[in-house]
């Protein structure tokens, strides 16, 4: 590891202008990411700036009815917190879907959301990869892609996006509150991340100085929701593909009709992936498994998926199809303890 210097700043302000100050430095939450990172020589700053006894711990209720989530609070405490269980059930269980218990007292929220990928060939210094070296190459085209995207990526980077967390707050229109050194600003979580394009070295839109201080979710909205998981071990994997979903049905006539849906999906691209085209099928159609099919083929038309992922199209096409089933029949969907994994 490359020697650093190490700072603790005494308020958010001071951490924002140490970061505008010093151009190779890094903010350290729970390190789970980071700190390998810094072991494998991914990132090698000259400063890390340690957020981890910033004030920004509170779950807070909001006077609209949402909830205010600071940004260092630990991803175990936010999955099990009773207003996250009871009124975004869908946000708990993404939570407890990542990694593992101990892992989730480390993780907090603001790490949560800038995870890197976990493209192999990111993390692997010896071979070419445009995110950590812009232009080098992107090994992973013609490599191992069984963990890569299907949807929006670009020939310069395949990789997915990693936080199963980030996938439920797209689906719930999450805002992200950023301390900048131009002052507060607040961020749809759908603007948040980037699509690669030609420049894939850029997960978000976020500028390096950029403390996340907190997010902050809606007021619950009527209906279901729930996460699901689909991946290579019941536990500590990431995702293969992930569905967090939404569905609200008018239930009183003689078939039941979609009254509003949000579907976002994990592991099929380089951002979380809110599924727009299914959303649009889904709206005032009947409440069917047939419509729910066409649902997911809608979305999944535009899926281009190279030569070890093509699995996912069925794959995500029957999480979509099955969890909007179960949501929209008589079995509520429970949020998972601390203990359980989906
Ligand atoms: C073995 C293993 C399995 C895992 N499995 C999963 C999984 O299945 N699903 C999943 O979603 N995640 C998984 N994770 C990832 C884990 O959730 C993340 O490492 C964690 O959430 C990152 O949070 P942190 O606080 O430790 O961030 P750190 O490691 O401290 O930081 C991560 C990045 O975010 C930046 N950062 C942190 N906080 C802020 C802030 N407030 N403002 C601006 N920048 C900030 C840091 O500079 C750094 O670039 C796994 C990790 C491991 C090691
Ligand atoms: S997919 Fe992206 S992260 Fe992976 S090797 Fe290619 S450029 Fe790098």
């Amino acid at each position: 590891m490359k020697p650093f210097e190490y700072k603790r700043p005494a308020d958010t302000y001071e951490a924002v202008a140490v970061l505008t100050e010093h151009s190779d430095a890094v903010f350290l939450a729970g390190g789970s990411n980071l700190v390998d990172h810094l072991k494998l020589g991914i990132t090698e700053p000259g400063l890390v700036v340690d957020i981890g006894r910033l004030d920004l711990t509170e779950v807070e209720a909001l006077d609209d009815g949402g909830l205010r989530i600071g940004a260092m609070v630990r991803n175990s405490e936010a999955a099990n917190d009773p207003r996250v269980r009871r009124d975004y059930p869908m946000l708990s269980r993404a939570l407890l879907s990542g990694a593992s218990g101990q892992l989730r007292n480390a993780a907090t929220m603001g790490g949560n959301l800038l995870q890197r990928t976990r493209c192999v060939y990111f993390q692997d210094k010896t071979t070419p990869c445009n995110k950590r070296d812009p232009g080098s190459g992107c090994s992973a085209i013609d490599g191992y892609t069984r963990y890569h995207a299907i949807l929006g990526a670009s020939p310069t980077c395949v990789a997915t996006h990693p936080s199963d967390m980030a996938v439920a707050l797209t689906a719930l229109d999450a805002t992200i509150i950023v301390l900048g050194h131009r002052g507060e600003r607040r961020i749809p979580i759908s603007d948040l991340y980037r699509l690669p394009g030609e420049h894939p070295e850029r997960d978000t839109v976020l500028e390096r100085d950029d403390l996340i201080t907190a997010l902050e979710l809606p007021p619950p909205h009527a209906g279901r929701s729930t996460y699901r998981k689909l991946r290579d071990r019941a536990s500590y994997a990431f995702a293969l593909v992930s569905v967090a979903a939404e569905i609200d049905v008018d239930a009183s006539g003689p078939v039941p009709v979609i009254r509003e849906a949000a579907i976002a999906l994990g592991g099929v691209a380089h951002a979380p992936w809110r599924a727009h085209r299914a959303e649009a099928v889904l709206r005032g159609a009947e409440a069917t498994r047939e419509t729910f099919q066409r649902a997911a083929d809608a979305e999944l038309e535009a899926a281009e998926p190279l030569e070890g992922n093509a699995f996912k199209i069925p794959m995500a096409r029957g999480a979509i199809t099955t969890v909007l089933a179960e949501l929209t029949d008589a079995s509520a969907a429970e949020p998972d303890t601390e203990e359980s994994h989906e």
